[in-house]
């Protein structure tokens, strides 16, 4: 069994990079890759256990690129995790998440609701501070009921304290990919575009900037929709990939070990990847 997208400790994942490994191990994974959001900190450790467990891993990335309508993540796989452009254009978004959270702490004091950044910090604890610890701030507070509400009214896209951090084009994410000596994947296809066949027309405009995958097995897709991706995959020639997106307690649903991937599927990604 092949697990390619899952996230540790070092992004917004609860297990550490080590327990990862031992989790993939257990659940019964053969290739695993580490895929922490914006970040390559968790993958020596990632790498370290999973030798020490026999279990082939794969150091990778996930990257929030800048689209007008839609989300559009890719996920770097096989990327080489001391690539020092990597580094820098990693710490470029991490400082731009920084400087967000600043202008959404401004946005909150303008609406009279004077959020502390140690506030917001105490919930993000270890973590990066995300959109999720100003909602727990707010829940806290009792402002909301919950952090859907919270969501609503004041975080989501379009919504009063709802403020845009800095993403990198998609071209700039294939590109720093392939750079680093990685394959460019679009994770969770639907989330960009829901009716397959408009899915069909941007996945072709980003096979034209080199994206080599789509995740075709996913967590939250059931056997129609990974057809639909199947067929997208098949016809623009992008290798089909499978991840859980595993993230621990923050998504309590998603295992790992559990994807639909034919044997035949699991054979092909091994060789694509280089095992
Ligand atoms: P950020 O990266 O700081 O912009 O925040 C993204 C985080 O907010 C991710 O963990 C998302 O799962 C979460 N998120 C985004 N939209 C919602 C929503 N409507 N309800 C709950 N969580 C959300
Ligand atoms: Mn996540
Ligand atoms: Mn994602
Ligand atoms: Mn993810």
């Amino acid at each position: 069994m092949i697990d390619l997208h899952t996230h540790s400790t070092a992004s917004d994942g609860s297990l550490t990079p080590r327990e990862l490994a031992r989790a993939g191990k257990a659940a019964g994974l053969t290739l695993m890759a580490l895929t922490d959001h914006d970040n390559v900190s968790g993958l020596a450790d990632f790498i370290d256990e999973a030798a020490a467990v026999g279990l082939d891993a794969l150091s990778g990335i996930e990257l929030s690129a800048d689209v007008s309508a839609g989300q559009l993540h890719i996920v770097g796989l096989g990327i080489d995790p001391a690539d020092p452009v990597l580094a820098g254009f990693c710490e470029r978004i991490l400082n731009g998440r920084a400087e967000r959270n600043e202008r959404i702490l401004r946005a909150f004091a303008d609406e009279g609701i004077p959020l502390t950044r140690e506030e917001v910090a105490a919930f993000a604890g270890d973590e990066l501070i995300s959109r999720v610890h100003f909602a727990q701030a707010l829940l806290a507070r009792g402002l909301v009921a919950s952090v859907a509400e919270a969501f609503e009214r004041y975080l989501g896209k379009g919504a009063l304290c709802y403020r845009d951090r800095y993403r990198p084009s998609p071209a700039e994410c294939i590109e720093r990919i392939h750079a680093a000596h990685g394959l460019a994947v679009m994770a969770h296809p639907f989330t960009l575009e829901p009716d397959p066949a408009a899915l069909g027309e941007r996945v072709a405009a980003l096979r034209t900037l080199g994206l080599d995958g789509i995740e075709c097995y996913y967590s939250a897709y059931g056997t129609g929709q990974t057809l639909d991706l199947l067929r997208i995959a098949s016809r623009n020639g992008l290798f089909p990939s499978a991840g859980s997106d595993f993230h621990g307690t923050p998504k309590p649903d998603i295992c790992l070990g559990a994807l639909p991937i034919p044997e035949a599927t699991c054979a092909l990604l091994r060789e694509r990847l280089g095992f």
